[in-house]
């Protein structure tokens, strides 16, 4: 199954999960725990519309954008994941412009060069096909699928495995997001969030890989990252891939650095512990 599947009726072709780096592997499982949330007021209460004009074709359009600093920050996953007491605004880190398909994060959407947009013109906006909800509050498919749209974009104009590696993190985070909003009590619970944890882990390996090449080929910062951060954060990763031999050698290498901040040795240090226990536990096996 491909994260891209279903993206034929946005009239979005030609694009594959496993040509995003011209690799291919299968996504290992991964436990997870589950969070509660408390969503206490709407959403739309943390959120406003706001106005960008299309750099591809154009249109005014608005995009809905979280008031960040009415949110409580209240910890983050392993691999770098925010969490708020509010809401996730994770889910509203994509623009999109419904008209010609052109999505991109709310920083870099204004920044088309002009071969980009011939690309985007002629691979996406073609053929693009989208009834926009006009939602109030994004729902986590709708989410989901602007991390898509906005992956699609990135193929499509070859940005930087640094880039591309970023929007599938961030789309793995809404998927767990959505995993973790599941109500347990619904019928079809168990399959759904056995999907959800295959898109997600599709999603974190693509991010795994992204920037294992990024951080070989591109300069520093990456995705406005560091390189102890970076590296820390593919060892997040290869551990919730259960690969705990490469988190292993970058982290020892962070927690000997002469660079890395405190917090970042921190973080690897507590990762470490588990990924010691991982070993130890393929060991025994
Ligand atoms: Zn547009």
């Amino acid at each position: 199954m491909s994260l891209f599947s279903g993206m034929e009726k946005f009239g979005i072709k030609n694009v594959d999960d496993k040509k995003l780096y011209e690799k291919k592997e299968a996504p290992p499982e991964k436990k997870e725990e589950v969070v509660k949330k408390a969503p206490e007021e709407p959403e739309e209460n943390f959120l406003f519309p706001k106005k960008y004009t299309c750099p591809v074709c154009s249109s005014q359009i608005t995009s809905l954008t979280v008031k960040s600093a009415k949110l409580r920050l209240i910890g983050s996953d392993m691999d770098l994941r925010p969490k708020y007491q509010q809401m996730d605004p994770t889910k509203y880190d994509i623009v999109l412009c419904p008209r010609c398909g052109y999505a991109n994060t709310p920083k870099n959407f204004p920044m088309v060069m002009q071969a980009h947009k011939k690309l985007i013109i002629d691979n996406i906006s073609k053929t693009f096909k989208y009834d926009d909800p006009h939602s109030t509050a994004y729902s986590y498919d709708e989410a989901i699928t602007r991390y898509k749209i906005a992956l699609s974009n990135a193929m499509v104009k070859n940005s930087k495995d640094s880039e591309k590696a970023y929007i599938c993190l961030k789309m793995a985070w809404v998927i767990r997001g959505k995993s973790e909003s599941l109500d347990s009590s619904m019928p079809n619970y168990k399959d759904a969030l056995e999907e959800c944890k295959v898109d997600e882990m599709g999603a974190l390996k693509l991010a795994k890989d992204g920037f294992i090449t990024a951080r070989a080929t591109e300069e520093f910062p990456l995705a406005g990252m560091d390189e102890p951060t970076v590296d820390y954060l593919i060892s997040a990763l290869c551990v919730e891939l259960d690969d705990p031999k490469t988190a292993a050698k970058l982290l020892s290498d962070i927690i000997v650095s002469k660079t890395a901040n405190n917090r970042v040795k921190d973080r690897a240090r507590d990762l470490m512990a588990k990924v010691k226990k991982m070993l130890e536990e393929e060991g025994e096996e």
